[in-house]
């Protein structure tokens, strides 16, 4: 039985959260303040972690990095604050993914399916040349393409489509993050370099070249999906 911790100070919302999960077969702990989060998380050992920013002992986003200096467990973070900033600023932290209150249930238990499954070779910052780990996956299908990671292939409906080096690195960095936000910053890092880090023209150029590439609909992607001012994520 997979187990969450449910960091959260609202108790409405762990009522919500711990009933939607348990009924999908989640085993849950709930926490209401950073200082028993960071005990917890230690202790419980949790397969994800669902963090709320605003917490009566200080802000989620330290608990993020505490806990990113020993752990690669799935981070969720639920927050009322809207602000792109704070997207950007929990991701970078090391959160995988973000939810704005109020949310959807539904959503977060797909959200919670999803990063529970992605394998946990994470591309951190410190790992850039992991693009070729022989953690992932040798074969990855999303729509009609298939990308062979040891022939360094993709094929979409059986035709060879050609990538250059940084179109094919830049689809290996969202394949190792698939159902990930990654922001700007950590994919432009990954991707061309910590000198490139604020280039985010670079990434807009590229995502439209693997879109008109690789998905059906350029227009309409389904795969190739854009966290509007924070970054972008991969869909299978
Ligand atoms: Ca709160």
């Amino acid at each position: 039985m997979p187990v969450a911790l449910l960091v959260e100070d609202d108790p409405q919302i762990r009522r919500l959260v711990r009933s939607a999960m348990e009924n999908e077969g989640w085993s849950v702990f709930e926490v209401n303040t950073m200082r028993r989060a960071v005990i917890d998380a230690g202790t419980r050992q949790p397969d994800l972690l669902i963090i709320d920013l605003g917490l009566p002992d200080g802000s989620g986003i330290n608990l993020i990095r505490e806990v990113r200096t020993w752990s690669e467990v799935p981070i969720i973070v639920l927050s009322a604050r809207v602000d792109e900033t704070d997207k950007i600023e929990a991701l970078d932290a090391g959160a995988d993914d973000y939810m704005t209150k109020p949310f959807g249930i539904g959503e977060l238990l797909a959200r919670s399916r999803a990063n529970l499954r992605r394998p946990r070779n994470r591309a951190q910052q410190s790992d850039l040349k992991n693009t070729e780990s022989s953690e992932i996956e040798s074969t990855f299908k999303f729509g009609e393409v298939e990308v062979d990671f040891r022939a360094r292939f993709v094929k979409r409906n059986d035709t060879q489509i050609h990538l250059t080096p940084i179109e094919y690195r830049l689809l290996t960095v969202l394949i190792q993050n698939v159902s990930r936000v990654l922001t700007h910053k950590q994919i432009l890092t990954q991707v061309w370099g910590t000198a490139a880090s604020e280039q985010s023209h670079y990434l807009r150029i590229y995502m439209g070249h693997l879109r008109q590439k690789l998905e059906i609909d350029p227009t309409q992607p389904k795969h190739f999906l854009t966290e509007t001012g924070v970054g972008y994520r991969m869909v299978k």
